[in-house]
């Protein structure tokens, strides 16, 4: 029976990381992988997550089972961050850990098709898994066009969708540092977005993978609050693997937004028979050394310095690239600066992407996508001259 199934096309950039792991060039650039880099191209544990990590291998005196909502300390602490101080609005938000914001979305998706959601729009390009989860939980995947040429939001293009949206509709949309183009929705934006959302009546799916490496923490949710602000519902998938550095202990967080605080548990206990479902319950130490962390006002600091560390020295990439292009205009680099996150889309031909592997050892995404934290002040300038190399004539 099991011969009767097709392979499945590998993943693309898995086969880019073996062919940049067999380059024996020594000054290669990885701009593939999605993980945060420091200048010196590592990718570090945390202090912070560190000291939390300490303290929980001294004190955890039990690994016994929790439950399918995961570590609900975990899951209360990072409300504050997420959602502000507004206690009405706490009220009406229930949570629980997931393993990832994959899982987060999964069950937020998932959530969303047992509510009677059929079908979900997802502004294009995206992170590739959010329509492989579409497809894989059985709600029909309708696109809508996420940026312009110029490296702005397609506004337009979103609040026409909203608008056709209607109940039974449910809208995702990244909440901060777009992956993959890096191109987030301004403030005003945000404010007719939220409008749209109250006058159609479809369901906001809000994913925030990288709260801290855009802008700041508070300024790169400020958008969400704004729709939390004025819709009876949404659902909100979030990642602690970018900005707390757990990738691989998968750590995420599944928020429940009811228009009435008594509608919740009802919500919750279908949010946690998928959970029962697909996974019974996340892991454990990722998610309970973040708590560690966020119950400590010590720790806490020393994860928001290295949070800012992190951003600045993206930004700092960033506006050395749309510098690069104001001096020698056409290298596509210039709506950098005004872009967050870890990602951007470089208007590169398959031909120009394939010329920077082979002849200067660059490493990127078919699709153009570069992981801006790849770039570092030690290769930064070999990556300018290459880009004008092959986009030259
Ligand atoms: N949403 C988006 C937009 C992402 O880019 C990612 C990670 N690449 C995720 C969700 C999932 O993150 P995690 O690794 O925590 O599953």
């Amino acid at each position: 029976m099991l011969d009767r199934l097709d392979a499945q096309p590998p993943d693309a950039l898995l086969a880019l990381i073996k062919m940049y792991a067999a380059d024996e060039r020594e000054d290669k650039i990885d701009l593939g992988v999605g993980v945060y880099r420091t200048n010196d191209g590592a990718t570090p544990v945390f202090r912070s997550i560190k000291l939390a990590e300490q303290r929980l291998i001294d004190e955890q005196d039990s690994k016994s089972y929790l439950g399918p909502e995961g570590d609900s300390g975990f899951v209360k602490a990072l409300m504050p961050y997420i959602f502000g101080d507004d206690e009405t609005l706490a009220a009406r938000i229930e949570g629980m850990q997931t393993p990832g914001g994959t899982g987060a979305v999964r069950l937020a998706v998932a959530l969303a098709a047992k509510a009677g959601v059929k079908r979900v729009h997802l502004g294009v390009p995206s992170w590739p898994n959010h329509a492989q989860i579409l497809d894989d939980v059985g709600v029909e995947t309708v696109t809508f066009r996420h940026s312009t040429d110029k490296g702005t939001a397609d506004l337009d293009a979103v609040l026409a969708t909203i608008d056709a949206a209607g109940a039974g509709d449910a809208v995702l949309l990244h909440g901060c540092c777009h992956n993959p183009t890096g191109i987030d929705y301004t403030a005003e934006e945000w404010a007719q977005i939220a409008e749209a959302f109250v006058a159609s009546g479809a369901l906001p799916i809000l994913d925030i993978a990288y709260q801290g490496l855009g802008q700041g923490m508070e300024e790169d949710v400020a958008g969400v609050r704004t729709v939390l602000d004025r819709v009876p519902e949404a659902l909100i998938a979030y990642s602690c693997d970018k900005n707390f550095g757990l990738y691989r202990d998968r750590v995420g967080a599944f928020y429940m937004m009811a228009e009435q605080p008594d509608q919740l548990a009802a919500i919750a206990s279908n949010a946690n028979a998928l959970a029962r479902a697909n996974w019974s319950m996340p892991p454990d130490h990722g998610g309970a050394a973040v708590r560690i962390a966020l119950e400590d006002a010590h720790m806490t600091q020393v994860w928001q310095d290295e949070l800012d560390e992190m951003r600045s020295r993206m930004r700092r990439v960033r506006e050395r690239l749309a510098q690069a292009d104001n001096e020698a205009p056409g290298l596509g680099l210039a709506s950098l600066a005004d872009q967050n996150g870890l990602f951007a889309m470089l208007p590169l031909t398959k031909d120009q992407i394939v010329k920077l592997r082979e002849e200067h050892a660059i490493y990127m995404a078919g699709s153009g996508r570069i992981n801006v934290a790849g770039l570092h002040a030690g290769n930064t300038e070999k990556f300018i001259a290459a880009l004008a190399d092959v986009t030259k004539g």
